[in-house]
């Protein structure tokens, strides 16, 4: 491919799932002999790449090794971007799917069959990379460190090494350079999180809708992000909730206190000019950071002291935390300002990135040039005076470099100076060289072509110094996004009326005025507040009611308020109070899976099948007209099992069914109680009120509908 247009085909190969192997020429013209030297210089493979060109700012990439034996399933997630290795051990299937749907790493590496349901590329691995002796290798090579105790991994079990080993041998391979900016591994146990199986958040539209869209999802509500870098970590906290009161409230208070500051729109302009540093570390850390991302790290570190002041002006020691969490680094800052033009060529083979100024020798060379106009006139005079050919002329051209120029007119008139040498003859003039001009000439290209070598020189010079502040640049760009998510949080918060839920360690949820947090931003008809109350003691609620009359939106209001809750955020409602969940599962909408050999009836029960058996007693479960794909005693018979079942094993369910057979279950069982949605029927015309009222309703209005 041309080269200059290598970039967009690169991309299009990555998109498509290819890896992409890239070959330059890597020797200097005129300094080597023969043909030039050429070496693979990058490779890149979809899940791995970290140019701006190739991913999304709003993306993470992750890429992941599973490993398995007998009795344990490991899996252990890496992200260039990040410089973040994490290693999920001793995994169970459903964990695995569970991980697998939230990280959607791009790239699996595994030695045996790939796990069900993974769409990116699967790289087979041979079993020799999952050995302890590759990741003894490969720990020595990146983290100089080669028994994996040394990095407290100590605990972790021989197939959570393998995964290890089997990744970073991955990553050295396809990077071709030492990982840096990568911390050493950490262990997950992530016992404090609320699972979210992939049916679920795409059923919730949480990061893009059902028709693949980011607008109208909830992060599309939630993200008022200023920075890439806050966007990506709002993204993982909407699919990680957290079970941790302590850590939520946390996120709470910070909320609280940014909505309290008034400082919310001076912290988002301040965010606004700080760029990439996530990305533009993880590309220090390979040596293929650009000039343009050295300025962008040097105004963005800049930017951090005024960040600073703002959040310690409000007086809040909640924000006092977070300034105290931010290092200008201003060492590195000046370092980088020093040396960097205000801006700089994109490439550094262009020249003109590093200051005037900055280096002394740098500057004699370039000076040459400036210099050089002065010595040709000095020259041009000289030869005139010595030769006594007041018209003769200095000139250049490309082709054949400086020159003297006589015209045949004066040529005709004159005799030509013994020590010019003949280099062109044209129709009207003949041009000249002379041995001084000759050593004038080799001076000023070698000098520019040296001033080329010494700035790349003194850019490479640069990487040492940034690169022993990584671990900080890390911690730095992590605190920010962590404040430009609670930032945007708030900012929502703030402009939508939200309210800060109570979080509780008893199991319910009690939910006053809620609101679809998407709808309400989405619809300017006003939306109607509904109430949800489930507990231990009534934790069914059969939902009935008319097509089109909300039942669909009461059921993912409610997940989405118990959702935001867990993340820290604050929710559409006028009070609610949350208690510990496990899990949310939803069976909500048709859509069949032909490709997997399911048919829409199909997926439905295999979806309720995996909700009935793993549902607790602290699951949210949402169950929308199950029984719907088949005939009417068969699927009334199945959604009435369902909801006995699910009555029994305690979990919180909303149960939304068009079978009103089934509102006799609450004079059965205890935990079950119906409630409807309201709609007015006046002589032709049905009015939906969308609102939520006690008791079961006897009518679908389908035909009005
Ligand atoms: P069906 O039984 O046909 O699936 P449903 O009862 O599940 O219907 P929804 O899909 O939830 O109905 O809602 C239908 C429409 O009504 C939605 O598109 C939404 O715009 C609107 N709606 C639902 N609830 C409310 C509300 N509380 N306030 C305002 N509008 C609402």
């Amino acid at each position: 491919v041309p080269y200059h247009a290598a970039e967009t085909y690169q991309a299009r190969l990555l998109q498509a799932g290819f890896s992409v192997v890239v070959c330059e020429q890597v020797g200097i013209p005129g300094e080597s002999k023969g043909p030039l030297a050429r070496e693979v210089t990058r490779i890149l493979t979809p899940g791995t790449v970290t140019d701006d060109a190739f991913v999304e700012a709003s993306d993470d990439l992750w890429i992941v090794a599973i490993s398995q034996d007998a009795f344990t399933l490991s899996a252990c997630f890496g992200s260039v971007g990040r410089g973040e290795l994490v290693i999920h051990d001793r995994l169970d299937d459903t964990g695995l799917r569970a991980l697998l749907s939230r990280m959607r790493p791009r790239e699996c590496l595994t030695q045996s069959s790939p796990p069900a349901g993974f769409e990116g590329r699967i790289i087979e691995t041979p079993a020799w990379h999952f050995t302890r002796d590759t990741l003894s290798r490969e720990l020595e090579r990146t983290y100089g460190v080669s028994d994996p105790s040394g990095l407290g991994l100590a605990d972790v079990s021989e197939t959570g090494l393998g995964a290890t080993g089997a990744l970073l041998t991955y990553l050295y391979d396809t990077q071709r350079t030492a990982l840096v900016h990568f911390e050493r591994p950490r262990i997950e146990r992530s016992t404090h999180e609320v699972i979210l199986d992939h049916t679920t958040q795409k059923n919730l539209e949480l990061l893009s809708t059902l028709r693949g869209e980011k607008k109208h999802s909830l992060w599309w509500v939630l993200d008022r992000t200023a920075t890439a870098m806050g966007s990506r970590e709002l993204s993982r906290w909407i699919t990680a909730p957290s079970c941790d009161n302590d850590a939520v409230r946390a996120r709470q208070r910070t909320i609280h206190a940014l909505i309290e500051s008034g400082a919310l729109s001076d912290l988002k302009g301040l965010l606004g000019q700080i760029g990439d540093i996530e990305r533009i570390v993880a590309r220090i850390g390979l040596g293929s950071a650009k000039p343009r991302d050295l300025t962008r790290l040097r105004d963005s570190l800049h930017a951090i002291p005024f960040v600073i002041e703002r959040l310690t002006q409000t007086g809040d020691n909640n924000l006092l935390e977070c300034a105290q969490r931010l290092n200008a680094l201003p060492k590195t800052a000046n370092l980088l300002t020093e040396a960097l033009f205000e801006e700089p060529s994109l490439v550094i083979s262009a020249g003109g990135v590093i200051r005037d100024g900055y280096d002394p020798e740098l500057d004699r060379l370039r000076h040459f040039s400036v210099d050089a106009n002065q010595m040709l006139l000095t020259m041009e005079t000289e030869e005139r005076e010595r030769s006594g050919l007041s018209g003769l002329k200095l000139g250049y051209n490309r082709v054949h470099g400086y020159y003297f120029e006589l015209t045949k007119a004066q040529l005709a008139q004159a005799e030509v100076p013994p020590h010019f040498q003949r280099r062109q003859t044209l129709k009207n003039a003949e041009r000249f060289t002379t041995p001084e001009l000759k050593t004038f000439e080799d001076q000023a290209l070698s000098a520019e072509s040296q001033a080329l070598k010494r700035e790349r020189l003194l850019y490479e010079a640069l990487f040492p110094p940034l690169i022993d502040v990584i671990s900080e640049l890390k911690t730095l760009s992590q605190n920010l996004a962590r404040l430009d998510a609670l930032t945007s949080l708030a900012t929502v918060a703030r402009e939508s009326h939200w309210i800060a839920p109570e979080l509780t360690d008893t199991v319910e949820i009690q939910i006053e005025a809620g609101r679809h947090p998407v709808i309400e931003r989405a619809h300017s008809t006003p939306f109607v507040p509904n109430d949800t109350h489930l507990t231990p003691e009534h934790s069914l609620a059969l939902i009935t009611g008319p097509n089109m009359g909300g039942k669909s939106t009461y059921m993912r209001q409610t997940a989405l308020i118990v959702l935001l809750a867990r993340i820290g955020s604050f929710v559409p409602a006028k009070a609610a109070r949350i208690g510990p969940v496990d899990r949310i599962f939803t069976r909500i909408g048709a859509s069949d899976d032909l490709a997997g050999g399911r048919s829409t009836f199909m997926v439905e029960m295999t979806e309720t099948a995996a909700i009935l058996a793993e549902a607790t007693n602290h699951s949210l479960v949402l169950m929308d007209e199950v029984g719907r794909g088949t005939s009417t005693f068969d699927g009334l018979a199945l959604a009435w099992a369902s909801a006995e079942r699910l009555s029994e094993c305690g979990a919180l369910t909303l149960f939304a069914t068009h079978y009103f057979e089934l509102t006799s279950l609450s004079e059965s069982l205890e935990s079950v109680f119906n409630i409807h949605l309201t709609a007015e029927v006046t002589g032709e015309s049905i009015v939906f009120l969308h609102r939520v009222a006690e008791g079961p309703t006897s009518r679908s209005y389908g035909l009005h509908v």
